[in-house]
């Protein structure tokens, strides 16, 4: 085991000196979506149960995670965390801990109308929705299923149960939204959503992601500009992956998340858990570090805390897509997380 000076004692510091305090938790792999960018119309074979952590497992990582390490800010994404069913007591027992972190949702917001209220009263802070487009083909087109209604009633029901600033996730794709893009932020601003547009990433199962046929955060500002006034907002971005805009002078703003052509890898905070035990130091990480056998080997919080720093120790400065030996990871978004 690593013992140079990063893991003794601590928090979750890189061989870059930054700091890792968000903590994003995948919770499942399973989705109930086919996003054409993410996985195949069969979906994957998803992870055998007796792989996945337990609910206590998942707890007691998340409070190493708090109180040994560091860990300010926890996010539970997925797959689509709604469909875990543990979520509300995971969410309950990780506000109860003491510094309490706080908490987010990445979701695709099905079925959010039936647990926000119980989400909210276990002490989850905010959501971020993936929201693709507002017409119901179009999102049947690229999720594969006619369920625009539900995602747009789980979006009021985050507002209506105070899990806010509502943040949405939009990723356009060349010929099938991306001349959505002024409608969807026109709707995200009527609705006091926050809309923030990502550059599609080399993340999917098929591997069929092409840097030629991405959209990029200059086409996205094109189409964005011929309707509305964009200036960046003035403020500290910090390690925030979106960069953000007033709209027309604001208070509405846009964000844009543009981690291929605009990299913000330098200023990274961000540490993953997947739903299997597994520590990536970054999304595009090629090596995992295991802490579900250590764990169910009965190894101490001291032990699992200290493999846990060596593994963020060892991050690489960043994801290399613009290297042409850059390698897609192996493992899909649906088992990463957002
Ligand atoms: S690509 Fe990796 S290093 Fe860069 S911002 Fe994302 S998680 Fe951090």
């Amino acid at each position: 085991m690593d013992i140079s000076p990063h893991t003794q004692g601590g928090g979750l510091v890189d061989r870059f000196d930054r700091v890792a305090t968000d903590l994003r938790v995948s919770l499942t792999d399973r989705c109930n979506l086919r996003c054409e960018y993410c996985m195949p119309p069969e979906g994957l074979e998803w992870m055998p149960t007796d792989e996945v952590l337990t609910d206590d497992e998942v707890c007691r990582l998340i409070a190493i995670a708090v109180q040994h390490l560091g860990v300010t800010e926890v996010r539970f994404t997925g797959g689509e965390p709604l469909v875990r069913r543990g979520l509300v007591d995971i969410v309950r027992r990780t506000t109860a801990l003491e510094p309490r972190p706080k908490t987010a949702l990445t979701t695709n917001a099905l079925g959010l109308h039936r647990t926000a209220g119980a989400l909210r009263e276990a002490g989850l802070d905010r959501v971020n929705a993936s929201l693709d487009t507002i017409r119901p083909e179009t999102f049947a087109q690229i999720t594969l299923r006619d369920r625009l209604g539900d995602v747009l009633r789980g979006l009021e029901a985050a507002k209506e149960h105070g899990l806010t600033p509502v943040k949405i996730n939009a990723v356009l794709l060349r010929g099938v939204n991306d001349g959505q893009a002024a409608e969807l932020l026109r709707w995200a601003i009527d609705h006091d959503y926050e809309l923030r547009f990502i550059e599609q990433m080399p993340l999917d199962a098929q591997h069929h992601w092409r840097r030629d046929t991405m959209v990029t955060a200059d086409e996205i500002f094109g189409h964005l500009e011929g309707e509305f006034v964009l200036t960046p907002a003035d403020e500290d971005r910090g390690s925030a992956p979106a960069e953000r805009f007033l709209v027309d002078g604001g208070p509405a703003t846009v964000g844009v998340i543009a981690s291929v052509t605009r990299p913000f890898c330098g200023d990274c905070d961000r540490v993953r858990l997947t739903a299997d035990g597994q520590v990536r130091n970054c999304l595009f990480a090629r090596e995992e570090s295991d802490l579900r056998t250590p764990l169910r080997d009965g190894a101490d919080d001291a032990e699992i805390a200290a493999r846990w720093r060596a593994a963020v120790a060892s991050k690489r400065p960043g994801h290399g897509i613009d290297n042409p030996k850059f390698l897609q990871p192996t493992r899909p978004m649906s088992a990463i997380g957002g």
